[in-house]
């Protein structure tokens, strides 16, 4: 189902039915990561598996894909690979972080509903440094930014042939003499 990933969903269904949602979600469908990558990274692969721990609703994320990422170092963009593995307690309130297996991190779902897009949404932003770099610092000076020269724009008189070059010639004969 297109755009199922931004479905609110009960979460204790999910874990009882031991749910497996698979989707591949375009970035623009992320609104967290919207102003962190550019818009036209590719989808994001996503695996989530639902169940229970010490009767807790949990989930198995994956995410697969890339991010293109702008360098905070040389201000160019690079893509970022991302293959990200964790598990997440849900929890319906606050309170239930008391009861939440210590070694898991815990993702709020208020209500007992959340949607994968949030889920998802959370895992990346977390993988995303604060402040992007390529990672083989040798990339950012090595590849060099190749300027484009463009052609004059402004030829508005055909008959008017300038010959900027001829001009300074003869100025230069001119500072000479
Ligand atoms: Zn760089």
């Amino acid at each position: 189902m297109p755009g199922g990933w931004s479905k609110q969903q009960d979460v204790n269904r999910l874990a009882d039915a031991q749910t497996e949602l698979e989707y591949s979600i375009p970035v623009s469908d992320l609104p967290g990561l919207a102003d962190k990558v550019s818009a036209d990274s590719g989808p994001l692969q996503a695996r989530l598996s639902f169940g229970r721990e010490q009767g807790m609703p949990v989930v198995d994320i994956a995410v697969g894909g890339a991010v293109w990422l702008q360098c905070q170092r040389c201000m160019r963009r690079y893509e970022q690979p991302l293959d990200l593995h964790s598990r997440a307690a849900l929890l319906q309130s606050e309170e239930d972080a008391d009861r939440a297996p210590a070694s898991l991190e815990t993702v709020l779902a208020p209500e007992g509903r959340v949607s994968a897009a949030a889920l998802v949404n959370e895992e990346v932003l977390l993988a995303i440094p604060l402040a992007p770099r390529h990672l083989d610092e040798s990339q950012c000076a090595t590849e060099v930014v190749a300027v484009t020269v463009a052609p004059p724009a402004e030829v508005t008189e055909e008959a008017d042939t300038r010959r900027p070059f001829a001009d300074l010639q003869a100025l230069l004969k001119k500072g000479r003499a």
